[in-house]
């Protein structure tokens, strides 16, 4: 009895050793089918998709010094150097930095900035050998951004997956008009304006 027993477990354990190297070897199989969505970054770039918050811009010139970016960022990050001029009663800025190595990119101080001086870019490289160097003064910081679509002519801009139609995985090899899936952002405004003024012209019926 006691070596029918054996004789029955250990064929248990083959039945379920055979069916998770058949379940393993699906997956491979499944994969084999596939193509490589691998991105040979550098000479293959993601393009960032919208309302990515990639290294902020500024523009000098606009700044007026009201250190509302600094007031509204979580760890008080930007560093506005001004000084009062008398003659003119107005503050002039000297310098302004943002240290890219201890900002976490929340958008706060583009959001609320009320002259609209900063911005989010989709640059998204700024690994550097030195942290110092991701201290960005006002000359940096007013550096036009990499655009992954326009900057290099060597690099291949590949589409990520909120840019991809329906049911498709991969980026490679698209035919440049292929439309995305879901409703592009002009698309959403179009609709929107059209409710508001479908909305304004029953609400101006009712009214009359
Ligand atoms: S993005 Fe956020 S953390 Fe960075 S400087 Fe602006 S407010 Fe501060
Ligand atoms: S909020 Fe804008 S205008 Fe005010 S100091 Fe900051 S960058 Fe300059």
């Amino acid at each position: 009895m006691k070596f029918l027993k054996q004789v029955g477990d250990y064929t248990k354990e083959a039945v379920q050793a055979a069916k998770y190297i058949g379940q393993g070897l699906s997956v491979t199989f499944d994969h084999m089918q596939r193509r490589p969505v691998t991105v040979q970054y550098p000479y293959e770039k993601l393009i960032p998709s919208e309302r990515f918050r990639g290294r902020i811009h500024f523009e000098f010139d606009k700044c007026i010094s009201c250190e509302v970016c600094v007031r509204v960022c979580p760890i008080n990050l930007p560093v506005v150097d001004w000084e009062f001029n008398k003659e003119t009663k107005k503050k002039k800025l000297n310098h302004y930095s943002i240290d890219f190595g201890v900002c976490i990119f929340c958008g706060n101080c583009v959001e609320y900035c009320p002259t609209n001086c900063l911005s989010m870019t989709e640059e998204y490289e700024l690994s550097t050998y030195d942290r110092h160097e991701l201290n960005y003064d006002n000359v940096a910081l007013g550096r036009l951004p990499y655009s992954v679509t326009h900057s290099d002519p060597m690099v291949t801009p590949i589409r990520e997956l909120g840019y991809l139609p329906k049911g498709v995985l991969n980026g490679h090899d698209l035919p440049k008009d292929t439309r995305r899936a879901g409703q592009l952002p002009e698309e959403i405004l179009e609709e929107m304006e059209s409710q508001k003024s479908a909305e304004a012209k029953t609400g101006a019926e009712a009214k009359s």
